[in-house]
């Protein structure tokens, strides 16, 4: 199975950074909050992976499902 972003919310401080590397993938909810808006495709995993890299909080995380665990 494919591993699927999912950002914490109670990690999340809005910096917006991912958006910056992924804007086709992340969005920031009314509450400033990042938000997985799509999951990416193969051409978008590159951006995708750097936004995990760019989040200075370590929010973003690769889950084999999104109710299920974060990745270690
Ligand atoms: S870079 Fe990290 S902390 Fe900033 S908005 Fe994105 S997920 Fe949230």
């Amino acid at each position: 199975m494919r591993k699927q972003l999912w950002v914490d919310p109670r990690l999340c401080e809005g910096h917006a950074l991912c958006l910056e590397s992924a804007p086709e993938v992340f969005d920031l909810s009314d509450d400033d909050v990042a938000e997985c808006v799509r999951q990416p495709t193969d051409e978008l995993w590159e951006q995708a992976t750097a936004a995990i890299d760019a989040c200075p909080r370590g929010a973003i995380s690769l889950i084999d499902d999104p109710k299920g665990q974060p990745v270690p």
